[in-house]
């Protein structure tokens, strides 16, 4: 069987597909915990190891597809930082083949949603495209031509580091001001302290905005509102003709989308004379980046 699986900030989730095109599905998952913002290179490979091992449930694996935060080199060898996770100039490619027991296909997991939803998503028929997922941090890709672009080093899409408020909030990366300090998972959750004086981490959050309290809603506006300024920035300067927003963030759905397209129309010039791109949610949600990794692992579930 072929597997993919996603290492995130806060968890490992594996899948496993079934079909293809418009009826690709997930037709099984398995989520391991990350452990923690302390753990070592080899316990964050052990819990994707875990993942995998428990999706494929036994079964022989063919290729294994790994969709991880940070910055992968364009070889697909090393990740050479991830700002969550431990992992600095690692081979983790390697690593995780001799794990798992099966060849491993790596790639920025930004990119792996972006996959996803240009073979069998909402960006399918796409030839320009942005893809920004909202999670712990911000990750994000560019669809150029129909592809995904790498960039000279692998890393094109990294919009959570740029800067949007000169001097602003330190950020884990060692700079300041950066995009993901005013929207994401962590930013959502520093509303919500500043506001209510305790912490809630982000799915209760969301729960209690889909409930309605006036709070999380607010919150969820916030964040949205600074989701436009980035798209703004980005949509100027690559003309995309849709904007696809993914991660753990973006479940709420327009609660978080409807303040994002606002405050892209004020911030955007000239919208009168341009098509402003939609801006939609992902069809594979939070298991986009997994799903990308799987379709990279077994290319015969891409159509031609
Ligand atoms: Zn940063």
């Amino acid at each position: 069987m072929h597997a993919g699986v996603d290492v995130g900030g806060t968890k490992v989730l594996a899948v496993e597909l079934a079909g293809a095109g418009d009826d690709l599905v997930v037709a099984a998952t398995a989520q391991v915990p990350m452990p923690g913002r302390s753990a070592s290179e080899a316990e964050v490979e052990d819990a994707v190891a875990r993942a995998v091992l428990e999706v494929a449930a036994g079964r022989p694996l063919t290729r294994v597809g790994v969709s991880t935060a940070g910055l992968v080199d364009r070889e697909g060898e090393r990740v050479r930082f991830a700002a969550h996770l431990p992992w600095r100039d690692a081979p983790v490619r390697a690593r995780l083949a001799e794990r798992v027991g099966a060849p491993v296909v790596l790639a920025n997991d930004a990119n792996c949603a972006a996959h996803a939803e240009l073979v069998a998503g909402a960006l399918r028929g796409a030839s320009s495209a942005l893809l920004v997922t909202v999670g712990t941090g911000i990750g994000g890709a560019v669809v150029l031509d129909g592809r995904v672009v790498l960039g000279a080093n692998g890393m094109a899409g990294e919009f959570g580091h740029v800067q949007v408020v000169p001097d602003g909030l330190p950020c884990e990366c060692g700079l300041r001001g950066c995009w993901e300090q005013y929207c994401s998972g962590r930013a959502l959750e520093r509303v919500m302290r500043v506001a209510l004086g305790s912490h809630l981490d982000g799915p209760e959050v969301a729960a209690l905005a889909r409930n309605g309290d006036p709070v999380a809603r607010q919150a969820f506006a916030t964040v949205g509102t600074w989701l436009g300024v980035g798209i703004a920035g980005l949509v100027s300067a690559f003309d995309p003709e849709a904007v696809v927003v993914g991660g753990g963030v973006s479940a709420v759905g327009d609660l978080l989308l409807e303040p994002a397209r606002r405050r892209l129309l004020d911030a955007l010039q000239a919208t009168a004379y341009r098509d402003v791109p939609r801006l939609v949610a992902t069809r594979f949600g939070p298991e986009a980046g997994a799903v990308g990794a799987a379709l990279l692992a077994d290319p015969a579930r891409t159509p031609a």
